[in-house]
């Protein structure tokens, strides 16, 4: 049963508030959390708090009281916010999207599954094969999306390293047909480096500690994360219960079952479950691989390991070895020359593969994933018209004790998402307000526009400074680029840093940044900012695994087929990437909410207050204007 609402619970839609300020704001929040009410409404906006604990709130008699109601004719809940937007796609043929924001470990990903759950179990009443297997693809794909792409951080045991919007499609009968999967930067250099008391993906640990003897044999692997570089730097816990949702999980080993178990119900084939362990196993190799010099040359240290590698990735051990240790580079006559690296080169050739190794396999997991749940032959004319539901489950704002690139991208998103919802809840609805003429108190916000145009204004922003540091020749160094958004930012009113404050001792001279985020203030180390913004790999990887006779691995590097005279053009950067990803993503789901109604979003609080997310220049904004 839905938990009844009474007044010793607090107000169960802020909008109800006698009084809209922070104090009676935090009180009602927390008053309604000690008993136990992790959800309240601001109008048709859900704030949730992460309760930390298993609730009994999600059960099947849950969810049916919950079914085909009115927003408000039940106490808050996710599932209220699920049913609204599957109501407004079946009644209303509109697609509609759930957005889910919040900071790191506030519960955005957990919410997300709730959601899908609900969504699967109110359809298909009448248990049509073929709407089941959608289903049951749609849901399994989190348990193999969350093994590849989520890690232990100091923040959340199970925090999801890539951004996530998911669609799914509906029929004229409002079920399940289908869907498709966007995902956005994967963190990786947590493959190679992880801060200490954080894990690399759980994808490792899971094989490690999971796979069968027949299997870690195979990939000439032992059982033991602490024998392996990528494994070992970081915390060495086992995780207990990573993922809450499924009930095989309370184990790295268990875990790895489960994902086997997915991987197979999803449809991947027996050959391409091989080719993605033996990925990961040639990861793990790679990580163990050590280089010095013999005096005049670099040589590999490890020759078994070669080995073990080149039978992974079905190459031949001498052009694995070459490719390690040489780089093919074009002169400026266009003759084509082999250049030795040195020592550094090599460690960080070894490295960029790795990295680039996993991206790829993960780039590769969701479009297969996507191949298998693909709306096929759908005939409007016959079957109606096709209708989406999209839930965004994107990673959260961070601040940790160290601030990278990857925070400055996850930070960057989480603005534009901030950006997204002022344009749409309070600026449309006050432009509404005019234009009929309904009297209202005019309500200023913060637009947090100037901190979007900090980040991507062409020429000026960072991203621009940082690509074009990227793109001059010869040296420049973090620092130098520091210097450059120095100069160029120094006096825009949300940057700063220790050599436009000297006195402010929490930064670090030529070294940090700040930015004044909307969410809250970030200290940035540009250490490495620039490296994995140019993001390169050198082209003698691409080609190895091109010419692998595996032909999953080939597969996920069609530009190792490229000649070096002919990748001379400049890929686009990494932050640049990531941007217009962003962008194309907020467009994306601006015009799936043209009507204001069909935004229903889910604000996610880590704890009872202390929550910069939680702050009053964001979510009381809603709130004021829903009065
Ligand atoms: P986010 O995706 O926002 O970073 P998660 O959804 O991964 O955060 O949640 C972090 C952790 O918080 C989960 O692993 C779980 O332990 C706990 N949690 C989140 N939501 C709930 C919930 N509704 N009930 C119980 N525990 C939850
Ligand atoms: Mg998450």
């Amino acid at each position: 049963m839905a938990e009844l609402e009474g007044l010793e619970f607090g107000k169960s839609d802020f909008v109800l508030l006698d009084e809209v300020t922070m104090e009676q704001f935090m009180e009602n929040l927390k008053l309604r959390f000690e008993k136990g009410r992790i959800y309240t409404f601001i109008g048709e906006v859900v704030v949730s708090v992460n309760p930390y604990r298993q609730l009994d709130i999600y059960g099947k008699e849950v969810i049916e009281d919950y079914r085909g109601r009115e927003l408000y004719e039940n106490p808050p809940h996710l599932y209220a916010v699920a049913d609204a937007a599957y109501k407004a796609m079946k009644r209303r043929a509109k697609d509609t999207c759930i957005v889910i924001s919040g900071e790191s470990g506030a519960g955005k990903t957990e919410a997300s599954k709730y959601i899908m759950q609900y969504i699967a179990a109110i359809t298909n009443p009448n248990q049509r094969a073929e709407v089941e297997s959608v289903k049951n693809v749609l849901l399994k794909s989190n348990c193999v999306l969350e093994a590849f792409g989520n890690a232990k951080t100091n923040r959340n045991d199970n925090s999801s390293r890539f951004g996530k919007y998911m669609d799914i499609n509906f029929n004229f009968n409002g079920d399940p047909t289908g869907g498709h999967i966007n995902n956005y930067l994967l963190e990786k250099s947590r493959v190679v480096q992880q801060q200490e008391g954080e894990r690399n993906f759980h994808s490792f640990y899971q094989l490690l500690r999971g796979g069968s003897e027949d299997l870690l044999k195979s990939l000439c692997l032992q059982r033991d994360p602490a024998k392996y570089t990528y494994t070992s730097q970081g915390a060495s816990v086992t995780l207990v219960c990573p993922n809450l949702m499924s009930l095989a999980s309370n184990n790295d080993s268990l875990c790895h079952k489960a994902v086997m178990a997915a991987l197979k119900v999803i449809g991947f084939t027996t050959e391409e479950i091989s080719s993605i362990y033996k990925i990961l196993g040639t990861i793990l190799h790679l990580g163990s691989l050590q280089f010095t010099s013999d005096g005049e040359h670099v040589v590999l240290v490890g020759e078994d390991t070669v080995k073990h590698m080149s039978e992974l990735t079905s190459t031949e051990p001498e052009n694995t070895t070459k490719a390690l240790l040489y780089r093919t580079v074009a002169t400026g006559g266009g003759e084509v020359i082999e250049k030795e690296h040195s020592e550094q080169e090599a460690n960080y050739g070894k490295d960029a593969f790795a990295k680039a190794l996993y991206e790829r396999l993960f780039g590769w997991i969701v479009g297969r994933i996507n191949a298998v749940i693909e709306v096929k032959d759908y005939n409007p004319a016959l079957h109606g018209k096709n209708t989406v539901i999209g839930v965004l489950d994107i990673y959260g704002f961070e601040i940790f004790d160290n601030n990278s690139f990857e925070q400055f991208c996850i930070n960057y998103c989480n603005e534009k998402l901030q950006q997204l919802f002022i344009e749409l809840i309070l600026r449309q609805e006050q432009d509404e307000y005019q234009r009929e003429g309904i009297t209202w108190q005019h309500i200023e916000y913060f637009n947090n526009q100037i901190i979007v145009d900090l980040v991507e204004q062409p020429h000026k922003g960072i991203i621009s400074i940082l690509d074009e540091a990227c793109l001059t020749a010869g040296k420049v160094t973090d620092t130098v680029c520091l210097d450059s958004m120095n100069k160029k930012l120094g006096q825009h009113p949300h940057y700063t840093s220790r050599k436009l404050f000297p006195t402010d001792k929490t930064m670090e001279f030529n070294r940090d940044f700040r930015i004044r985020h909307y969410a809250g203030d970030v200290t940035y180390s540009v250490e490495g900012f620039l490296d994995k913004n140019k993001d390169p790999l050198f082209q003698d990887f691409k080609r190895l695994m091109y010419n692998s006779s595996d032909p999953v691995l080939k597969e996920m590097w069609p530009d190792g087929n490229m000649s070096i005279t002919e990748v001379t053009k400049r890929p686009l950067t990494a932050a640049t990437l990531f941007k217009n990803s962003i962008i194309a993503l907020v467009d994306k789901l601006a015009c799936k909410v043209t009507v204001k109604d069909c935004l229903l979003s889910l604000w996610s609080c880590g704890d009872t207050g202390t929550s910069s997310v939680c702050s009053p220049n964001t979510s009381s904004q809603h709130m004021l204007l829903t009065l």
